[in-house]
């Protein structure tokens, strides 16, 4: 059932046996997890079915550095589906060298092992809508899968490895029907919790606060609670919630709001391949189920293990959009209309590059000069992307001259500085704000840089082609944009050690005995995988827990 919540009356005081806190990727995936398993769950959602600005104000804050970060309302979405109602889609598993300890990667290690969360993923591929859970070309794509690049095949560069694309899957709409419909379920729309209250000697949740912008006030008195509600949200409700646990609930250890990561990513140098531009792979492939999927480089664990990098990987990208000498009518094209894409979409189109008459007019000719191309893509968008329901999954050009950047999507060390904290200004709720100061280190460049010199090395030696670029701007090239938006990582860490981590390896709050975190904020690192798979994939772990482990306390 969704209801509104300003139906509930104020004071009252709703049980349940499950309450998650927020209606996301993780929310929905972990409330159909505990559906049809005996138990009573209330799903608590800040938004509602549609964009609505003042709920959306409620996630303003501070940044430490805006070169850096992004103001926090932009790019989390606080509306039914969370952030899936604008993501791309890519889906990939973690690799298993991620869940090591591993020194070249400061406070590595999992709890958990690729082995415990493997069962969970065939699921969360089906949620995502994409797929079987197969990341291998030659595996998801049939022994007939041409290689990425011909003559190029490495042991220590790999391309084998895929990365998967759900619809893109909005979540809220998409699961809409099932939790509607669903006699155990209960989803407030318009409910946002404002504080966790603990009982007196801090070691159980005693009730959850909420209130909806139009004055209701209630609570609610789960037997489990799960804070579902972002990786920078749920640190927040954690760091606001101050009445019996001073530094806030789970950081006895000040361990809440730190080591937040995000990716590093970036374009670089430039690739030229040998060959025929037909013989490359740089676009998309669909897999027998029609789903589309893409190629990368990828360094081989044993070759992270032997050179001491971080996880990243590398795709074949076209050339830096702002500079007109690229020729091409449709990279020009979306120069120009940058001001009309959203936020998110457009932040990485402009580089900071200045707007000269002399520089509109260059691009608006390679615009005017390639209208075959130009006709083409557009036609390729509308047919491809706007109107189908399985969307084409970014703009891919043909690339006529065997010549690409890299775009690089790669790991970056958790490390304690680089968090989140409250400030004193409070939201319309009553809520202090969250201030990021998220940080890298010269490390996270030198393993891209050091991943860049063994793809140039492997391709070099197998002569399939040429990888230039320049080590010396090589930080500005992936700090260009600042953090990779819309992921955010590691604010509740999982973990042994409870002066280091902030839940277990159940998910739980080490210090309070019905308190759980559903998202990417329990991962201890991020390898170079987007995050939203694995996180659906730790709520359905989650799910199976909770239902076992309140099965035995009934
Ligand atoms: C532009 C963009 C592109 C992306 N592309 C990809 C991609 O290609 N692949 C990928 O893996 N990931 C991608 N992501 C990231 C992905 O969207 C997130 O990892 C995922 O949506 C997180 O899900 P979540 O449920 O943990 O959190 P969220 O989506 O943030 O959901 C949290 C929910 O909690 C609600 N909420 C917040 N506070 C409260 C409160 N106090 N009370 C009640 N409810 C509350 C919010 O309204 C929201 O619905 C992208 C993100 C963006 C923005």
């Amino acid at each position: 059932m969704i209801v509104d919540a300003n139906t509930v009356e104020s004071g009252s005081r709703l049980a349940a046996d499950v309450c998650i806190v927020g209606g996301g990727a993780a929310g929905i995936s972990l409330a159909l997890s505990l559906s049809g398993q005996g138990l009573t769950v209330l799903l608590l959602e800040s938004g509602r079915t549609t964009p609505h600005e003042a709920t959306q104000a409620l996630y303003e804050g501070e940044v430490s550095d805006e070169r850096l970060h992004s103001p926090p309302d932009k790019y989390r979405q606080r509306r039914m589906g969370g952030s899936t109602t604008i993501w791309g889609g890519r889906c990939m598993p973690l690799d298993p060298i991620d869940f090591e300890t591993r020194s070249q990667v400061p406070h590595s290690g999992w709890p958990i092992s690729f082995d415990d969360l493997l069962p969970f993923y065939p699921q969360a591929n089906a949620l995502a809508e994409a797929g079987r859970f197969s990341y291998d070309a030659e595996e998801a794509l049939g022994p007939a899968a041409q290689p990425m690049i011909r003559g190029f095949d490495s042991p220590i560069v790999r391309t084998n490895g895929l990365e998967r694309f759900s619809c893109p899957t909005d979540f809220g709409t998409r699961y809409a029907r099932r939790l509607q419909v669903a006699s155990d379920v209960k989803v407030l729309l318009g409910a946002n919790c404002t504080a966790v209250r603990l009982e007196a000697d801090g070691q159980d949740v005693r009730e959850l606060e909420v209130a909806t912008l139009a004055g209701k006030r209630f609570c609610v008195a789960p037997r489990a609670t799960v804070l579902a509600a972002g990786g920078l949200e749920t640190a927040r409700l954690l760091l606001a919630s101050r009445d019996v646990a001073p530094a806030g609930v789970g950081n006895e250890h000040d361990v809440v709001g730190r080591y937040y990561m995000c990716h590093v990513a970036g374009n670089v140098g430039t690739l030229v391949l040998n060959g025929r531009p037909n013989d490359v792979r740089h676009g998309y492939e669909v897999t027998p189920e029609g789903v589309y999927c893409r190629r990368r480089f990828a360094v081989a664990a044993s070759e992270q293990r032997r050179h001491g990098l971080a996880n990243a990987v590398a795709r074949l990208h076209f050339p830096r959009i702002t500079d007109p000498c690229h020729r091409n009518g449709v990279l020009s094209g979306l120069f120009l209309a940058r001001g009309l894409i959203s936020y998110e979409y457009g932040k990485r189109l402009n580089d900071g590059t200045r707007m000269t008459p002399g520089l509109y007019a260059r691009h608006l000719f390679n615009v005017v000069a390639d209208p075959i191309d130009t006709t083409a893509f557009l036609a390729h968008w509308v047919t491809r992307r706007t109107l189908a329901q399985r969307k084409f999954p970014s703009v891919i050009l043909r690339n006529r001259t065997n010549r690409f950047s890299l775009e690089m999507h790669g790991e970056q060390a958790p490390r304690a500085d680089s968090r989140i904290t409250l400030v004193e200004k409070t939201d319309a709720l009553g809520m202090p704000q969250l201030r990021v100061d998220w940080r890298y280190s010269s490390g996270d460049i030198e393993s891209v840089g050091r991943t860049l010199d063994l793809i140039a090395q492997e391709l070099e030696r197998s002569g399939a082609g040429r990888l230039d670029y320049r080590r010396e701007t090589l930080e500005e090239d992936l700090m260009r944009f600042g953090a990779y938006g819309g992921h955010h990582i590691g604010t509740a860490r999982m973990g042994s050690d409870v002066r280091t981590s902030v839940v277990d390896s159940d998910c739980r709050v080490h210090s309070v005995r019905n308190l759980f975190v559903a998202g990417s904020a329990v991962f201890p690192t991020s390898g170079q995988a987007n995050p939203t798979l694995t996180l659906v994939a730790l709520s359905l772990r989650l799910g199976k827990h909770l239902s076992q482990r309140l099965e035995l306390t009934s």
